[in-house]
């Protein structure tokens, strides 16, 4: 049976933080909607046209859409074991899409780790954001420094500042997020599968509280 982590939480509450380490540990692959958004952009593709228009908005790209290309990537072979999902599901559609998936891939969701995070953190986390060219890894002028500033620690990639994380479109992903996302705490703690973490602790104390509910879920 192959696994899946769903992580939940506001944009900026450190999902994309942890599941780098989360996905080491677990041996599954990080697959972010929005990394594949934006290597789409990169290469303009069609895809990427018409995600952008969106993104630059902080709207979520429409449903049909995304679920087509989660499919697509949880169906390549480095899933065959599982992943851990980072952005997505994100609406009750996306996460109704998602458990069928997993019918026809013999797939189930084993965990739903959800890091909260007070909105008044959440913009303070995303201004100060400098994500890396090469593969998304994210680091905090403040919270998390790079050794070198502007040069990711992990590739040596330039650093770059995201647009969707300028105040006015910080504020409406978080608009957007209340409204269409929010919905997904309950859904998953009706199937008994939520737990919360305090994502107001320095990261290394999120990790720990992420790998013992893991631990303790018999999932590692
Ligand atoms: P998400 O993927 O949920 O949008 P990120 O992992 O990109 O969030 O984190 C958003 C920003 O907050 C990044 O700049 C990251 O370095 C910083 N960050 C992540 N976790 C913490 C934390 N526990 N405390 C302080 N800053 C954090
Ligand atoms: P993220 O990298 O998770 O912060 O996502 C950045 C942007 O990509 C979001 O504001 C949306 O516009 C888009 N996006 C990412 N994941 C999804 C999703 N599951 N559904 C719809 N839009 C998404």
């Amino acid at each position: 049976m192959r696994k899946y982590i769903v992580l939940l939480g506001p944009p900026g509450a450190g999902k994309g933080t942890q599941a780098k380490v989360i996905s080491e540990k677990m041996n599954l692959p990080h697959i972010s909607s929005g990394d594949i958004f934006r290597e789409n952009i990169k290469n303009q593709t069609e895809l990427g046209k018409l995600a952008r228009g969106y993104m630059d908005k902080g709207e979520l790209v429409p449903d049909d859409v995304t679920i087509a290309m989660i499919k697509d990537r949880l169906t390549r072979p480095d899933c065959s074991a599982g992943a851990l999902l980072d952005g997505f599901p994100r609406t009750p559609a996306q996460a109704e899409a998602l458990s069928d998936m997993l019918k026809s891939l013999d797939g189930r969701v084993i965990a739903v780790p959800y890091i909260s995070v007070p909105e008044a953190d959440l913009i303070e986390r995303l201004a100060g954001r400098w994500t890396c060219r090469a593969s998304g890894h994210v680091f905090h002028q403040k919270f998390n420094p790079p050794q070198k500033a502007g040069q990711c620690d992990f590739d040596g990639s330039e650093l770059y500042q995201r647009d969707d994380d300028k105040a006015e479109t910080v504020t409406r992903r978080i608009r957007v997020y209340m409204e269409q996302t929010t919905p997904l705490v309950e859904f998953y703690q009706a199937a008994g599968l939520l737990r919360e973490v305090d994502g107001r602790n320095p990261i290394e104390a999120v990790t720990a509280s992420m790998l013992a509910i893991l631990a303790e879920n018999k999932t590692i």
